[in-house]
């Protein structure tokens, strides 16, 4: 693996962005052109060791046999047809889901936020009339449609966007009193991130799953877990919440979901399903065939391969590698690790981090300006992980000696 001699992109290309990409998004200079389990390749030809994937969606690495041959089997015989016929391959996906979940039943869409807002529509549609109001968490990350932004309750993400969906209180994440005493007639749900991923990987306080659950059950509302992130084996079980022993109504699905094919889905029980009537909601490109057959193969690859073992093993690797340093480096707050969701959180600004491991070949992300998240792939080998480890060891080491000399 080369060092990244020079991250820059064609003058074409930035002239192709400057003219006609709306610059929403902070990017790196890199074009990225080609991807292989964790590596992956820039149009100037540097090779990077890639320790965020697809931003957490290639759970798989980058282009997994299975899905490729699943993805262009299927796109040579029907790519699309919409849900007014079926397709035994989204009915295949929706049971091999129900079956590994709480046995409930599959609505299909395309990202996050649009399972999120399916989630939010059926809670509101399950409970009385008069009931609509969600409990939400700070620091939780729902997506970016209005109602799912309005549901994270982060300040910087409803910046001028107002007026917000009615609706939704806040309430700090792992404060079940906090929860009960925002509890009124009016509300309908408590949707949660069982472990929150934007917000910093943090794993819920013990008992907190559980007790929300309770809350929940005594006063009839709906129990959403959002496991747009956590979900689908990256944590080495199924689903983050299998961890706690705590089973939600409504479970929302997406980024490797379909080992980096765009799909999303949200499951609810079988007591719930029925509420969302013909109708009442919809998705044109929900579960279509190509959808379908890549989560089909990224479920089979994960159980042929015993990747929700190798997960937990390679969590415990990244500790390995990375405790001695919490322990050893004052400026290095806590290690948060479950299996493959790994945040390190630092009491300065870590986002120099990134830059610093991207020159040095190894991709990786800070989130809220100071933990250091990585969401490997689960085919991540032994080599690539001590490799990138040092890489990142390396760079905090710089960073600390750095902030060191100009104090
Ligand atoms: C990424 C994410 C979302 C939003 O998913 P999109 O596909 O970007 O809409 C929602 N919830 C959680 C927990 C996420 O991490």
């Amino acid at each position: 693996m080369s060092t990244a001699e020079k991250t820059t992109i064609s003058p074409a290309t930035a002239e192709l962005f400057d003219q006609y990409v709306i610059p929403n998004y902070g990017r790196f200079p890199v074009a990225l052109v080609r991807g292989e389990g964790s590596q992956v390749w820039d149009d100037q030809g540097n090779c990077y060791l890639d320790f965020f994937p697809g931003w957490g969606c290639n759970l798989l690495g980058h282009c997994p046999a299975p899905i490729v041959e699943a993805v262009q089997e299927q796109a040579g015989q029907l790519i699309h047809v919409p849900n007014t016929w079926y397709m035994e391959a989204q009915g295949q996906w929706a049971k091999l889901l129900s079956e590994r979940s709480f046995g409930g039943q599959a609505f299909f869409c395309n990202s996050g936020a649009e399972a999120n807002e399916a989630a939010i529509k059926l809670a509101r549609l399950h409970t009385p009339s008069q009931r609509y109001k969600i409990i939400t968490f700070q620091g939780g990350f729902h997506g970016r449609t209005y109602a799912a932004v309005t549901a994270t309750a982060q300040p910087k993400y409803h910046e001028d966007l107002g007026p917000m969906l009615p609706g939704f209180v806040y309430a700090p994440f792992g404060d079940l009193e906090a929860v009960r005493s925002k509890i009124d007639d009016e509300t309908a749900a408590i949707m949660v991130e069982p472990i929150q991923g934007e917000g910093g990987i943090r794993l819920p306080p013990e008992g907190f799953l559980a007790g929300l659950r309770e809350l929940a059950d005594e006063h009839g509302l709906v129990l959403i877990f959002d496991e747009v992130q956590a979900g689908c084996g990256r944590t080495g079980k199924w689903f983050a919440h299998q961890h706690f022993g705590v089973e939600p109504d409504i479970m929302t699905l997406a980024k490797s979901l379909c080992g980096g094919v765009a799909g999303a889905a949200m499951l609810a029980s079988k007591e719930l399903a029925p509420s969302l009537r013909p109708g009442m909601h919809a998705a044109t490109f929900g579960g279509n065939p190509i959808a379908a057959r890549a989560g089909i193969a990224a479920i089979e690859m994960i159980e042929q391969h015993n990747l929700l073992d190798r997960a937990v093993e390679l969590g415990e690797a990244f500790r390995a590698q990375l405790q001695p340093l919490v322990d050893e480096l004052a400026f290095i707050t806590e290690l948060r690790i479950c299996g493959l969701m790994i945040g390190l959180e630092f009491s300065v600004d870590a986002t120099p981090l990134v830059q610093s491991c991207l020159e040095q070949g190894l991709l990786i992300n800070c989130t809220q300006g100071n933990v250091v998240r990585l969401l490997p792939a689960l085919t991540l080998t032994d080599e690539e992980l001590q490799k990138g480890c040092h890489i990142l060891i390396a760079a905090i080491r710089q960073y600390a000696e750095a902030l060191a000399a100009n104090t």
